[in-house]
C-alpha cells in the first residue's frame, strides 16, 4: 500500500501537543554508575544496556557511560554493531551470546564477547569458519534458566579451548539476590566449580553487588541499580543512594466535578464518596503505564502528592485533585520520576501495580517523545 510510509514520516515530522513526555537525567544515571563502581571495590564493571537500556535509550545511556564503565552487556549482535557503529570501542558482552550461526564470524571481526551457555552453541563455534578470542561460559548454579552443569566445566573448557578461545571468564546468575532466600547456596555451587580453574569470575547483578561484597568476583553486572530502581521491594531507591534517571510527565486536559455516588472510568470502579474534583491526565497503557494500577497509586499534581483514581484506560488516567483549588487543565502531572508535577518514586508505582520499576521502564511505549539531558 504505497503512502503509508510516507504518511508516517509526515506524522513524525510533526511535533507533538499531547502533553506526556519522558525524560532521562543522564547526570543521574552516571551518579548511580559511581555508587556501582564504589561497590565493585576492584571488580571491573559491565554496564547493563539490554532492552534498550531498560528503556532509557542504549545509545545515549551508553554515550553517557563510555568513560566510566569497563564494558556495556547486551542481548542482541544487531544492538552491539549499531553501538560500534555509533564508536562505541569498549568491551561488550552479549549475555545470551548469540543465536544463530552466522553471528559467530561478526563476533570475531567486531570484538564482541559471548556467553556461552548450550552446547549447541559449541557446535555453531566448532563449525565458524572464524571464531573470537574471547568467551564467557555461563554456568547453571541453581537458576535453572540458562548455562552448563558444573561437571561438565571441564569438557566446555577444553572444548573452546581446542577452538582457540582462550580467554575465559566464569558467569553464573542468581535466583535469590533480591530474596531473604540469598546467595550462598548458588555462590557455593559456583565457587566449588571455579576453585582451581584460575578463570576469572563474573556473578554479580544489582542486588547481589549491593548485598553481598562475596559476590563481587573479577567483574560485576549492575542493571536496574544505574536507571534508579531499587532491586529490593522493601528497600527504596533514595536509601540505597540511587537518583531517579527515567521521568514520565504529562499534564491534565481535562477536570471534572463530581457529586457523592459518581463513579469514574471504565467498570466505574471507583465512587466519590462525596463531592470531588478530578483530574483527567494525557497518560495511559498505550504509554507504557501499567493498566494494573489500583485507585490510590501515587502521582503527583502541580506539586501536590495524590493518587489514581478507577481503572487506567488507553490513553488516560483520572487523579484526586483533593485540595488543589488552584489546579487547571495544563496543570503538570509527575506519572513517575522528578518533574513538574513533583516527585514519585517508580517503585512505589510499580509495587502499586504489582510489578517492578524494572518493567515499568522497559515498557514505556515509543509513542511517548523522550528527551535527555
Ligand atoms: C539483566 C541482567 C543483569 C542485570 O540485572 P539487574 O537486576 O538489573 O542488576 C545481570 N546479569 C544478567 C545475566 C542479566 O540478564
Amino acid at each position: 500500500m504505497p503512502g503509508i510510509a510516507q504518511a508516517q514520516s509526515a506524522v513524525s515530522r510533526v511535533i507533538t501537543h499531547r502533553p506526556i513526555r519522558a525524560s532521562v537525567r543522564l547526570q543521574a544515571l552516571q551518579h548511580n554508575f559511581a555508587q556501582a563502581r564504589r561497590l565493585a571495590g576492584e571488580a571491573r564493571t559491565w554496564a547493563v544496556i539490554k532492552a534498550n537500556a531498560y528503556g532509557h535509550g542504549q545509545f545515549q545511556v551508553a554515550r553517557a557511560l563510555q568513560g566510566l564503565s569497563d564494558g556495556f552487556a547486551l542481548l542482541e549482535v544487531e544492538n552491539a554493531l549499531a553501538l560500534r557503529a555509533a564508536g562505541l570501542t569498549q568491551p561488550m558482552l552479549l549475555l545470551e551470546g548469540f543465536f544463530a550461526a552466522e553471528d559467530v564470524p561478526v563476533l570475531a571481526r567486531h570484538d564482541l564477547t559471548a556467553a556461552i551457555h548450550c552446547r549447541e552453541q559449541l557446535e555453531m563455534l566448532a563449525a565458524a569458519e572464524a571464531r573470537p578470542a574471547r568467551a564467557y561460559i555461563k554456568l547453571n548454579t541453581g537458576m535453572n534458566r540458562l548455562g552448563f552443569r558444573p561437571a561438565d566445566l571441564g569438557a566446555v573448557r577444553q572444548q573452546l579451548e581446542r577452538l582457540g578461545i582462550r580467554d575465559l571468564t566464569l558467569m553464573s546468575h542468581f535466583a535469590g539476590a533480591d530474596t531473604p532466600e540469598g546467595i550462598e547456596t548458588q555462590r557455593q555451587v559456583f565457587m566449588q566449580a571455579a576453585a582451581g580453574t584460575g578463570l576469572p569470575l563474573c556473578l554479580a547483578n544489582s542486588a547481589a553487588l549491593i548485598r553481598y561484597p562475596e559476590a563481587r568476583g573479577d567483574w560485576v553486572r549492575p542493571g536496574i541499580m544505574l536507571y534508579g530502581g531499587s532491586p529490593f521491594a522493601e528497600t527504596p531507591a533514595d536509601a540505597l543512594g540511587l537518583e531517579p534517571v527515567m521521568t514520565l510527565e504529562s499534564r491534565l486536559i481535562g477536570i471534572q466535578e463530581l457529586r457523592a455516588g459518581e463513579r469514574v472510568g471504565y467498570g466505574g470502579t471507583f465512587t466519590a464518596p462525596g463531592p470531588m474534583r478530578i483530574g483527567i491526565v494525557a497518560c495511559g497503557y498505550a504509554d507504557g503505564y501499567p493498566r494494573h494500577a489500583p485507585t490510590g497509586t501515587p502521582v503527583a499534581v502541580a506539586g501536590h502528592p495524590s493518587r489514581t483514581l478507577g481503572r487506567v484506560s488507553m490513553d488516560m488516567l483520572v487523579v484526586d485533585l483533593q485540595d488543589m483549588p488552584e489546579v487547571r487543565v495544563g496543570a503538570p502531572v509527575t506519572l513517575w520520576g522528578v518533574g513538574e508535577g513533583g516527585r514519585v518514586d517508580a517503585d512505589a508505582v510499580a509495587a502499586a501495580a504489582g510489578t517492578i520499576s524494572y518493567e515499568l521502564f522497559c515498557a514505556l511505549a515509543p509513542r511517548v517523545p523522550m528527551e535527555w539531558r
